[in-house]
């Protein structure tokens, strides 16, 4: 995966998102409804204060006095004013810093004082005998204010650290649940890198990735089955039909030498003559590459010499290379070894060389070099014929794919699934690189320390 998220980033991002929001959502709102309740209790508190002081006050011998003792805390105080505003009692520490606040009947109003905020209230006009007083009383907000701010401290702790324990937790679940998905894709790469009778592991039989691993598995047998039905059949078919095609053959050659045929009759017999060696050639090609993909194909490695493959596969090409003109070099250093299968190495290459002089322009170079680079063994075919058009190139190697069948009729298109299956079979992998007009560069690189490739049946 590139610059895509993983789903289990994905998984752990939501969570601790959703976690953050919900906890601080319901922070906030706890946080609030304390704040409300916490000024409904202030505002009874000092509505309450103002009905006990307005009770307690009487008139003694014109004198106004309480009648029991005013409780008075560092938290609240009240003052009683005549209607002209002239003060007649008041208690409390901090009992100035109301003066220049105007009197508003029955309204709660916040007040900062000297030392914080209050709540205050002023009654309504009090007739007590021939007095007529007003009553103000005020309470501090110093408690609520505490209860605000611890809750505020908590929160700020709180919601961190839920979202950093939801971010832990979210990767860890996020992670396990996604173990079983892991191996499916781990399993998955396995099968496309060609092997068939590779099975994702059914750890998980109950659930639903349980489920999907059982359908998946399900599938792949039904598929290697497939797969292997086929390869038997082109197997089967392919050595049913080499002989009725030998006769073929064997006929029409001896029908080439009767006397007496007409120029078109010995026309008609060679274009039957090349399309009977057309077809054993597929049918030999055929034979390779399915008995290579069952594991059936002998393979003997051994240490070969690559220079002098070399040289034999310019002597059997000496023919098509000098009716086309062509040259073939072969830089090849003398005494050059590896370890592979002397046949299926000079198969390879003389399949590349074929190719080279088919594609190839008259008069044409062809060069075949090896070196030893880091471990492995790198064999370059280079020619400056046709090139391969760019859209073709991820295609050659398929199986009877020709790029142009225009260009040459004796083709098969299966001699670069056979050139990819001997450098599958030595460990190693082939790549290609071509311009139009300029030329193909085949280069095959094969491990010097040979790891022989799995040839089991479901391989493909
Ligand atoms: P074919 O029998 O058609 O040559 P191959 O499998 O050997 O089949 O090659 C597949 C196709 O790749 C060919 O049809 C041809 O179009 C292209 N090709 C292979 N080698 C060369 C080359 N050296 N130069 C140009 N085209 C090439």
């Amino acid at each position: 995966m590139k610059n895509a998220m993983r789903l289990r980033d994905k998984m752990t991002f939501w969570y601790t998102a959703l976690t953050f929001v919900i906890t601080a959502a319901f922070c906030a709102a706890l946080y609030f409804i304390t704040s409300y309740v916490l000024e409904g209790i202030l505002e009874r508190e000092v509505r309450l204060s103002m009905e006990q002081v307005i009770a307690q006050i009487e008139n003694e011998n014109g004198m106004l006095t309480f009648e029991n003792e005013v409780p008075v805390s560092s938290t609240s105080m009240f003052f009683v004013t005549e209607e002209n505003g002239s003060e007649l009692a008041s208690y409390g520490e901090d009992i100035t810093v109301f003066d220049h606040v105007p009197v508003e009947e029955n309204v709660f109003r916040k007040v900062k004082g000297e030392t914080g905020e209050w709540l205050l209230l002023d009654s309504e006009l009090v007739h007590v005998d021939h007095f007529t007083l007003r009553v103000r009383v005020a309470a501090s907000y110093a408690l609520h204010h505490q209860v605000l701010s611890a809750l505020r401290i908590l929160f700020l702790i709180g919601v961190p650290l839920m979202t950093l324990i939801a971010l832990g937790g979210g990767f860890a679940i996020a992670k396990h649940s996604l173990l079983p998905i892991r191996k499916i894709i781990n399993s998955a790469e396995i099968i496309s890198q060609g092997d068939l009778s590779e099975r994702i592991p059914a750890a998980y039989a109950k659930d639903e990735l349980g489920e999907l691993t059982d359908t998946l598995n399900l599938m792949l047998a039904n598929v290697e089955a497939a797969f292997v039905r086929e390869k038997r059949f082109t197997s089967d078919a392919s050595h049913e039909l080499r002989t009725p095609v030998a006769v073929m053959r064997a006929y029409t050659e001896s029908l080439i030498s009767e006397p007496g045929l007409t120029a078109d009759q010995q026309d008609s017999l060679q274009t039957i003559l090349a399309e009977c060696t057309r077809m054993q050639k597929i049918i030999s090609q055929l034979l390779t590459i399915t008995r290579g993909q069952e594991g059936r194909y002998p393979i003997c490695i051994e240490t070969i010499r690559l220079d002098t493959i070399c040289e034999s596969i310019a002597d059997a090409m000496m023919e098509q290379l000098t009716s086309k003109d062509m040259c073939f070099e072969c830089a090849v250093p003398h005494d050059f070894t590896m370890e592979a299968d002397q046949s299926l190495i000079t198969q390879m290459l003389l399949n590349l060389v074929e190719n080279a002089v088919k594609y190839g322009k008259h008069s044409g170079k062809i060069l075949l070099t090896a070196v030893k680079d880091g471990g492995q063994n790198v064999i370059t075919l280079r020619d400056n014929g046709a090139g391969i058009p760019k859209e073709a190139l991820p295609h050659i190697f398929d199986r009877f794919y020709r790029a142009d069948t225009s260009r040459d009729r004796s083709g098969t298109g299966l001699g670069l699934s056979i050139v990819q299956w001997i450098v599958q079979e030595h460990g190693g992998r082939i790549h290609v690189e071509s311009e139009i007009g300029t030329g193909t560069t085949f280069s095959v690189f094969i491990p010097a320390a040979f790891a022989p490739a799995d040839r089991s049946i479901g391989s493909y």
